[in-house]
């Protein structure tokens, strides 16, 4: 019997559709993602972005306040006992998502440690099949695999990845090589200064490497970084190349004006973040479904997740290149949900 739906990626707008699909009794099955040494260093781990982040602050219905009691009482032993300590108030990432795969499971989502890597969707039912196991069958399939961090793509950069080069502060910075020495991190949106505040934390001192005269960061975060006294903003300034050697990984980087070509500078670091935006996730989709010229699946119907293969529907990052939040990807996950079940009625699969 083919699946009646099929969920893949682990973000809020994954476990947001499983909550839903559970509840309308899809019986849904989820493929998490695999925990692979490829996965950990290209940032596509099961749980997603937020697993990658700090304090949550602005997903609503979290205020500052101390969940320990509560994240022991609701999350299985065999999870919690993984996650880091909690830090006191509000909620973090991890424990958000941990807390939404619960939700997920607790209404009946069987859950698969696993990536897909190819999906045929040129007819029905449709086939997914994972890295590890069989090819499974389903009626309707929920694309939630959200986005992973760039790079700029220097041969530099690639040089020195695992050796102080990474886009993944909370994952990295508290390595000893990052404590009590300069570090670097480049980009001017909210994950830089999210980034930059945090490795303040560790380090001696951090620079911002940002290519314009201003920050596209919310105010909030950019006021934040501003006022850090640790960090230091290279204003219109580029990344010439990552700095080092194979003995000691990243020394620094050269940095390059973007108002005068010739100027450039060398700024000591023992670590290179890049905090540049993200691309969504979708190779293992092949090309069989439209995305726009970001990449980004598009949404084929205003305001429905319906893409451009009729049964299969997107939420989340990977069809938003725009918002781009959790509270936005949750929402999106629960729109995908009611799609699918409606799409399900409407052809008879119900
Ligand atoms: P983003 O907002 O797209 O910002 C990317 C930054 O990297 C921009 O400042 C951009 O410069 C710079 N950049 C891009 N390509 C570059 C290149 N090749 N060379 C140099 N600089 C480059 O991405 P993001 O910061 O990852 O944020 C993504 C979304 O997640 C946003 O919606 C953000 O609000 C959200 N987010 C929220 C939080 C939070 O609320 N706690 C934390 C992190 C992220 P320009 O400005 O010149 O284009």
């Amino acid at each position: 019997m083919p699946e009646k739906v099929v969920v893949i990626g682990s973000g809020p707008a994954s476990w947001a559709a499983c909550i839903y699909t559970s509840r309308a009794n899809l019986e849904p099955l989820c493929f998490e993602g695999a925990i692979t040494e490829e996965n950990r260093l290209q940032g596509t781990l099961p749980l997603g972005q937020l697993a990658l982040t700090t304090e949550v602050e602005n997903y609503p219905g979290f205020p500052a306040g101390n969940l320990e009691s509560y994240l022991n009482d609701s999350i299985d032993e065999s999870k919690r006992k993984y996650m880091a300590p909690h830090p006191g108030h509000g909620v973090s990432g991890p424990e958000l998502m941990e807390l939404m795969r619960q939700q997920a499971v607790n209404f009946g989502t069987r859950v698969v440690t696993d990536d897909v890597v190819d999906v045929d969707f040129s007819s029905h039912p449709f086939k997914i099949t994972p890295l590890n196991g069989e090819p499974v069958e389903a009626l309707s399939v929920i694309i939630a695999t959200g986005a992973r961090a760039n790079y700029l793509g220097l041969d530099s950069e690639n040089r020195f990845k695992n050796m102080g080069v990474s886009a993944c502060a909370v994952c990295d910075g508290a390595m000893p090589r990052f404590r009590n020495h300069p570090l670097v991190v480049v980009g001017g949106g909210d994950s830089a200064m999210e980034e930059a505040n945090y490795l303040t934390k560790f380090a001696s001192k951090v620079y911002i490497v940002h290519r314009r005269d201003e920050f596209r960061a919310s105010k909030i975060m950019a006021e934040r970084a501003l006022a850090n006294e640790k960090i230091e903003v290279k204003w219109n300034s580029v990344i010439d190349e990552v700095l080092g050697n194979d003995e000691k990984g990243v020394t620094g980087v050269r940095i390059r004006s973007t108002e005068d070509e010739g100027q450039t500078e060398e700024l000591e670091a023992t670590g290179y973040f890049a905090a540049i935006g993200h691309t969504p996730n979708v190779s293992f989709l092949k090309g069989q479904i439209e995305t726009n010229d970001k990449g980004f699946i598009q949404w084929k119907i205003p305001f429905r997740t319906n893409t451009s293969v009729d049964g299969v529907f997107a939420a989340g990052d990977v069809a938003d290149d725009n918002y781009k939040q959790a509270i936005t990807a949750a929402g999106s996950g629960c729109m995908a949900a009611l799609d699918a079940e409606r799409w399900l009625v409407e052809k008879g699969h119900e």
